[in-house]
């Protein structure tokens, strides 16, 4: 399978069906979202400073995502990953595409998963997430919903809910979204990597679509 990279608005989903993929296809699943909340679960100083920019719903700057990135994927084995969350600027976007070079990395795709800003909205309140390994599930979503209403069906931890998942923060999220991230398609469009699949679909079918952009060619 292809390393995919997921571009798409807060709670379109790409946690969802990188969940499916890492089950399915044996992906790593690297998601700065998720390596920031482990930093500030860590309870460090600097743990302490991203707290602060992740609440506010703004972007962490640039040089430190990155160096979460370039170590993950410099430290992988040989399986195929998932980027979630990154990248989320143009600037990053430029920097991957030379960790790529240098590692000869190239076997790429990029999926821009397209969602109205009703949908998502609805989709990051009913939110709750297992803080131990990561599965987010939606509470108004017969499939999405954990069996027992307050812990993960995985591993049985208690489930949460994001501290950023809220209306406030949701606008600032969603607004950085089209000033800072969406510009980045026409990046990838220019250089025929990018795919786009509908993220109101019904799961089966996004699955379904995504396995076909991502099967090696
Ligand atoms: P996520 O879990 O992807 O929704 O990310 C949660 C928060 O982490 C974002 O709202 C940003 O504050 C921060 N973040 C995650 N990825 C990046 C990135 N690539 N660049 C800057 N900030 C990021």
């Amino acid at each position: 399978m292809k390393n995919i990279i997921f571009i798409a608005p807060p709670a379109a989903g790409k946690g969802t069906i990188s969940d499916y993929l890492v089950k399915n296809y044996q992906y790593e699943h690297i998601s700065t979202g998720d390596l920031l909340r482990e930093e500030i679960a860590s309870g460090s100083e600097f743990g302490q400073k991203l707290d602060v920019i992740l609440k506010s719903g703004s972007l962490v700057d640039d040089e430190t995502v990155i160096r979460l990135v370039n170590h993950k994927i410099t430290s992988l084995s040989h399986q195929a990953f998932i980027l979630d969350g990154f990248p989320r600027t143009l600037g990053q976007a430029k920097v991957l595409d030379e960790m790529f070079r240098e590692l000869n990395i190239h076997n790429n795709v990029v999926i821009y998963l397209s969602v109205d800003l009703d949908t998502v909205l609805k989709r990051v309140t009913a939110r709750v997430i297992c803080p131990k390994c990561k599965r987010s599930y939606n509470l108004n979503n017969e499939k999405l919903k954990p069996i027992h209403k307050d812990t993960c069906d995985d591993c049985g931890y208690a489930l949460i809910r994001r501290d950023d998942d809220n209306e406030e923060t949701f606008k600032v999220r969603y607004e950085s979204f089209i000033k800072n991230t969406k510009p980045i398609l026409d990046f990838y469009q220019d250089k025929g990597m990018l795919k786009e699949i509908d993220a109101t679909l019904p799961l089966e079918v996004i699955y379904d679509r995504i396995e076909n952009e991502a099967k090696n060619d």
